[in-house]
């Protein structure tokens, strides 16, 4: 745990973050985890998920922003994401974090920028994911949310099991009709609002899987973890349910040996394809995730 929360305590920051993104191979070796610089770079790893029949979810990484203009840039980058998956025929959506649209800054201005990326994705008949960031920002994020799903279906949500609070959460959710995507949760969080033993954390999204997928909605079951996983096709074979009333999601870059083994055995697999330049908080939470990760990157940077 404590080289975990090192990483976690790291990648917020920006010391460190100038020093790493000096080293050109520090920058190659995050593309292990984010497609590329540019749309362009995330159409291209997209075309090639739905190949093999992988649906995905663009992301452009922008957490921090500091101003409304850089907020509103995003908002016009989002449309351009929306107007490129039409234009190529992707299967994809999009996933966004508020703090990137302006949470931070400004509630008001969030919830617009969030509302004009939502309507637009109508207009497509795209849907719109809103990533859960620390909990800090949780009771913020999710007004934002209900307050879009009173007027829009396209537009779901994200909870992660280590929060004690989580299922009070999903079952106010549920009675809003939320499409929800279920993950165990990124950041270092104190004691006092997660879980700190991770057994608790996975008994917990075994709970909230189950909840979710007894209630008639679409959700997104998002893991890596093969216990997890297991857990999730014993109890839909169990209830009868089928296989395309779900989908398990995972990450670019994590376990394609996994997404692949998943659809080729008939279940719903979707991938989260983040890019832009701002990879290092993406990447520091990658790294925490499979701390033996750090051992390839330094290996890389070695060789670079
Ligand atoms: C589609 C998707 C969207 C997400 N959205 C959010 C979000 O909005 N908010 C949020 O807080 N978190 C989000 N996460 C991250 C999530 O909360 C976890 O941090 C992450 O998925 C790792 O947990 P796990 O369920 O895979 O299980 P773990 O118990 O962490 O890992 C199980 C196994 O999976 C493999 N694995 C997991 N992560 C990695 C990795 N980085 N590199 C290599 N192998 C790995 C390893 O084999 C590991 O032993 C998302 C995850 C996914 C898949």
């Amino acid at each position: 745990m404590p080289i975990k929360s090192a990483l976690l305590y790291l990648s917020t920051s920006d010391g460190l973050k100038n020093f790493l993104t000096r080293f050109k191979s520090f920058n190659n070796v995050t593309r292990r985890f984010v497609a590329g610089e540019s749309l362009a770079d995330a159409t291209h790893a997209i075309r090639e998920l739905n190949r093999k029949r992988i649906t995905a979810s663009f992301d452009h990484l922008g957490e921090s922003i500091t101003s409304e203009v850089e907020a509103r840039a995003e908002v016009q980058e989002y449309l351009k994401v929306l107007a490129s998956i039409s234009e190529n025929a992707l299967d994809s959506n999009v996933s966004v974090k508020l703090s990137q649209l302006g949470l931070d800054i400004n509630p008001g201005l969030c919830f617009e920028n969030t509302r004009a990326i939502v309507e637009a994705a109508a207009l497509y008949r795209n849907f719109v994911r809103i990533d859960m960031e620390d909990s800090s920002k949780t009771d913020s994020t999710l007004e934002v949310f209900k307050r879009l799903r009173a007027d829009r279906e396209n537009v779901g949500i994200v909870i992660q099991s280590y929060l004690r609070r989580s299922e009070e959460d999903v079952d106010e959710l549920l009675r809003l009709g939320a499409r929800i995507r279920l993950c165990k949760g990124a950041y270092d969080e104190p004691s006092s609002v997660a879980f700190a033993i991770k057994a608790d954390t996975d008994k917990n999204y075994v709970l909230l899987m189950k909840k979710l997928l007894t209630s008639d909605i679409y959700h997104g079951i998002a893991t890596h973890d093969e216990k997890m996983i297991a857990a999730t096709k014993e109890f839909v074979a169990a209830r009868g349910i089928p296989s395309e009333r779900f989908e398990f999601q995972m990450l670019f870059g994590v376990r394609r040996d996994l997404q692949e083994k998943l659809i080729a055995q008939g279940y719903r697999v979707r991938v989260y394809v983040p890019y832009g330049l701002y990879s290092y908080p993406y990447f520091m939470r990658r790294l925490a995730e499979r701390p033996a990760n750090v051992w390839f990157v330094l290996k890389n940077m070695l060789k670079g």
